[in-house]
């Protein structure tokens, strides 16, 4: 009898698998904790729509340190409203 693998270790045979770097018993072990755990299955459906959506839209490395900057401050923005630029200055 195989050995159980932890969530932890789940997760981590999850992010291979979508490189492709699991071996036989290793894709075993995973498949056995995804029919057990249920967030588990959740992060790697989860997973594979991440590594789709990168996959056909390879825009990451398309993004300046600038434009990183921006999208960092509007998340940051909305969360301590109007500190910043409302918007709706006239
Ligand atoms: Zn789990």
């Amino acid at each position: 009898m195989a050995s159980k693998i932890t969530c932890a270790e789940a997760v981590d045979y999850i992010s291979r698998r979508e490189e492709g770097k699991l071996t036989r018993g290793q894709r075993f072990r995973l498949w056995r904790h995804l029919a057990a755990c249920s967030l588990c299955r959740i992060f790697s459906a989860q997973n594979k729509l991440l590594a789709r959506f990168a996959a056909e839209r390879p825009v990451a490395d398309a993004l300046t340190e600038t434009d990183k900057d921006i999208i960092i401050q509007r998340v940051l923005g909305e969360s301590q409203e109007g500190k910043t630029d409302s918007g709706s200055a006239p």
